[in-house]
Formats: C-alpha cells, sequence, structure tokens
C-alpha cells in the first residue's frame, strides 16, 4: 500500500486504486535487520539468518548497541552460547530496559556482570570506522559485529500525502479508545488502527496487537448495527524476558519472578505461539 485517502487504498505495485467501507491500519513497525524484516519472502530470509549466523560465529568483538529487551535479550543469548565472545552494550541511559521495573534491570545488570558482558551507560553510538564503535563521549570499541537494537520505526509512509495529520511527532497513528483514527478537529468513524503503529502509550507487544484487533471487530460489528463502541482498556501485560535458555525474567506490575521458571515459560509460550501460527 502506497497512499491512503478517506475514501480508498493506492497500492505500491500497480496503482491500482482500492475503495473500502472499512479500513483498518496494521503496518506496524520495522526493526533493524536481521530481527525484522520487510517484503523478504521465508526461503532468502533463511538464507540472511544464515549469513549472519557465519559473521556471528567468526565475530570475536561484539558490541550491541541499545539496552532495551532486544539487547538484553540478544546478549544473553549469544553469550550463553559462545563462551569465547567479548560482548559490549552501550546503552544510551542509566539503566538496562529503562521502562521496566527497577529489579528487572538490576537482575539483568546483575547477569551480565556474572557473564563479563560490558555495559557502557550513558553513551550514544556515534560511529563504526576501522572496526571500531565510537560513541558520543569517544570511548572506543573494538567490533567485528553491530547489532543495532535501538527500537522500532513506524511503518506510516502512505499517510504522508493526504492523511499526515493523524500522525504524531513519532509518525505513529493518534487513534481514539475505540482505535478509530482521530486528530484535534475530526475522527474518522470507518478507520481504525492496530498494534505499533498506533500512538497508544504503552509497551508495543504482540499481546496488545492481538486485543486490539479483538476491539476493532467488535466496533465495525457494533457500527453496522447501530451500537455503542467498546473502548480499548491499555493494561500492563505479563513480560516474559530471556536470559538465554535457563535464566529469565517475568514481570508483572511490580511483582518480578527470576531463573528457570521464566525460562521455561517463555519457551513454553514461543512453542505455543509457532503451533498456533503454523496451524
Ligand atoms: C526482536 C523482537 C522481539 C519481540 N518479542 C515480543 C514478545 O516476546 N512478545 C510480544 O508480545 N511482542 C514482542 N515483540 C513485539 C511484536 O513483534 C510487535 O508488537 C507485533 O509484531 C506488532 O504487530 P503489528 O501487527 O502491529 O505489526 P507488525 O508485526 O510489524 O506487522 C505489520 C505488517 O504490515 C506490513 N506492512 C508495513 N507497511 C505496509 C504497507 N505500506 N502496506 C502493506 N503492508 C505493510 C509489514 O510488512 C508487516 O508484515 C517483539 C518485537 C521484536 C522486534
Amino acid at each position: 500500500m502506497k497512499e491512503i485517502t478517506k475514501k480508498e487504498v493506492t497500492l505500491s505495485e500497480n496503482n491500482q486504486k482500492i475503495k473500502f467501507d472499512y479500513l483498518i491500519i496494521a503496518s506496524g513497525s520495522s526493526y533493524n535487520s536481521p530481527f525484522k524484516e520487510q517484503n523478504i519472502i521465508n526461503v532468502s530470509r533463511a538464507l540472511q539468518l544464515k549469513k549472519n549466523y557465519n559473521k556471528l560465529c567468526l565475530a570475536k568483538n561484539i558490541v550491541i548497541i541499545g539496552g532495551g529487551i532486544v539487547g538484553v535479550e540478544l546478549a544473553s543469548e549469544i553469550v550463553e552460547k559462545y563462551k569465547n565472545k567479548n560482548i559490549t552494550i552501550i546503552q544510551k541511559s542509566d539503566k538496562l530496559m529503562e521502562r521496566n521495573n527497577q529489579k528487572t534491570a538490576m537482575y539483568a545488570k546483575k547477569f551480565f556482570e556474572k557473564k563479563k558482558v560490558k555495559i557502557i551507560y550513558n553513551e550514544i553510538f556515534k560511529k563504526y570506522i576501522n572496526k571500531n564503535v565510537l560513541t558520543n563521549k569517544k570511548t572506543k570499541i573494538k567490533a567485528d559485529l553491530i547489532f543495532l537494537c535501538t527500537g522500532i520505526t513506524s511503518n506510516s509512509s502512505f499517510m504522508k500525502k493526504s492523511m499526515s495529520n493523524f500522525l504524531n511527532e513519532r509518525n505513529q497513528i493518534t487513534v481514539n479508545k475505540y482505535l478509530q483514527i482521530e486528530n484535534n478537529q475530526e475522527t474518522i468513524n470507518n478507520i481504525f488502527a492496530a498494534g505499533d503503529i498506533t500512538d497508544i502509550n504503552e509497551e508495543k507487544l504482540a499481546q496488545n496487537a492481538e486485543k486490539q484487533a479483538s476491539v476493532i471487530i467488535k466496533n465495525m460489528i457494533s457500527l453496522e448495527n447501530n451500537k455503542p463502541l467498546a473502548k480499548y482498556n491499555s493494561k500492563p501485560r505479563i513480560m516474559v524476558i530471556s536470559l538465554g535458555r535457563f535464566n529469565g525474567i517475568l514481570q508483572y506490575k511490580s511483582f518480578v519472578l527470576t531463573g528457570l521458571i521464566p525460562a521455561f515459560l517463555k519457551t513454553f509460550v514461543e512453542f505455543k505461539t509457532m503451533v498456533r501460527y503454523k496451524s
């Protein structure tokens, strides 16, 4: 999809225009390669993953830029599998996974200390030159391989031409509590948005995207039947962060459980999700 207006969408490939009664925008977000790819078919995705795997095997010095959940999980997986690599995480703020519970950040910090993963706090990646990473504070770190784990960017370029007034400063689509797109001037009743693309102030999770999808379906049926619309209530969700296969953190509001049980839970959830998608 290349462009949308209030009445139709235009496809990228052939400029075909499709009119709609209802439109649901679920274009999500992009993440730096190799974590989440756009427009890549499964066969080439497999080849690309293999290439990345080979690079990882060969690299001695690995730098992970970003100490959010993705950076933490990645560093943990690498340190568990490969014992002789120098791993450094560069984190912009003064703690890991800063939007999470303090106990969660502390547990991850101690885990990495034990595993001899170096964490550089309060510094920002500037450039990669002669196999060295340079930060804004002029720290120089040897790096054969870098992973960018600096968060998501919204896939909303198709809004730019005609609907940019429904985008916030982070290019997220602004929605009301019924998930209809809305700005200060107007609400578009028959256009909904869900998932990572929305401006809802919560952790961007598949769990939340699925709940929003159910609300949108209910609301489309309600609009057809002139019934009141359902609200999407953003709630804290149980989050399980893996620290390799045998360690992890389960977090729900202020409750934090660490160790083997969260690790097994994460494996179970991932397995269940894969089975669900396969069927
Ligand atoms: C490394 C990583 C680990 C994660 N782990 C977890 C986890 O453990 N638990 C959890 O709940 N969440 C997790 N998440 C978050 C989760 O992946 C997202 O919240 C979820 O995928 C959002 O779903 P979505 O449908 O909104 O967007 P997406 O999954 O991004 O899907 C959007 C789709 O729209 C397509 N698209 C984009 N632009 C266009 C366009 N112009 N026209 C047509 N199609 C378009 C894209 O190609 C994509 O297929 C993780 C994310 C990452 C990156």
